[in-house]
């Protein structure tokens, strides 16, 4: 019989928690808002052990059906030893010993990872990166970050740091960033930056980039050169990681990838013309598949690989 694993997605707004089956199939689901508890890691990692609990009881699943949890995490994780290092948006997390304590409250074994490894985990075995040796998967969102595949196997770094797409630098000026460097990626492509631009662009200080992604859908000109530009820019930022790495594929996820439609031709256009011959020719450039879901089922990879 196929053992369940338990994938659980640490979220600065939410903690989301899945039963995962052995297809990579979400067949229950419970979260709560990480704010109510965020308080202490203590009081987080009470929270998180005690929707686990909650999670079987629900489904009526006998924990020793269970062969694992898997929690992502939004910021630097010794996957190694199961420490957080640091989480830049949840306050007091230095050097929290959490997979050791998850293990003592659940009785289970528990594995850490960094959240966006754990959705290119998730996008590899099960979504849009499925039989990819060598891919970059990089979520476009507040932040901009990448798990990389390499030689068939996720590529940590030594200190488990490795992916931050979002903090090269492409100026040797260039806007002060929240990592300590300047003109880094993420502050052309972020989030915040995006809507920046929107609001000059269109006018309207408060314009949602969802509006932007519907105008689009309607065919406005406007927003479609808003779409193409913003897909220059990524485009700009991925030649060097292209040059560098040259992966099969850019996986694109995260919520700007809602508007992927209207960002990859721009995207593909600026690979190609700046990247060199034989890292532009081969790298294609994928829509993620997984959604919101990817971190949990990455879980299940992560405690099977
Ligand atoms: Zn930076």
């Amino acid at each position: 019989m196929s053992k369940y694993i338990i994938g659980i997605d640490v979220g600065g707004t939410n903690v989301k928690l899945g039963l995962v089956n052995g297809k990579g199939d979400i067949i229950g689901r419970l979260s709560f808002s990480t704010k109510n508890v965020a308080a202490t890691p203590e009081k987080l990692t009470a929270a998180i052990c005690e929707a686990a609990g909650a999670i079987l009881r629900k489904d009526r699943i006998p924990k020793d059906m269970i062969s694992g949890v898997g929690v992502g995490l939004p910021g630097l994780v010794d996957v190694k030893n199961g420490i957080v290092r640091v989480l830049p948006n949840i306050p007091g997390w230095k050097d929290v010993l959490l997979r050791k304590a998850m293990e003592k409250k659940l009785g289970l074994a528990v594995r850490l990872e960094n959240d966006v490894n754990m959705i290119a985990l998730g996008e590899w075995q099960y979504g849009a990166g499925k039989g990819l040796t060598d891919a970059m998967f990089v979520t476009l969102g507040t932040g901009v970050g990448a798990g990389l595949i390499l030689n068939g196997a996720i590529y940590r770094g030594p200190g488990f740091a490795a992916g931050e797409i979002g903090h090269i630098p492409l100026n040797e000026g260039g806007p002060v960033c929240g990592c300590g460097g300047w003109g880094c990626f993420e502050r052309y492509v972020g989030n915040q930056e995006l809507r920046q631009i929107a609001a000059k662009m269109f006018n309207e200080p408060d314009i949602a980039l969802e509006e932007i992604y519907n105008k689009a859908v309607e065919g406005k000109k406007k927003a479609l050169k808003f779409w193409d530009m913003i897909g220059e820019r990524v485009g700009n930022g991925l030649v060097g990681p292209v040059n560098l790495l040259n992966p099969q594929a850019i996986v694109v996820g995260g919520g700007v990838a809602r508007s992927f439609a209207f960002l990859e031709p721009a995207i593909v256009r600026t690979l190609r013309r700046r990247s060199m011959r034989t890292q532009g020719e081969m790298v294609r450039v994928i829509k993620a598949q997984l959604d919101d879901d990817a971190g949990i089922i990455g879980a299940r990879v992560l405690l099977h690989t």
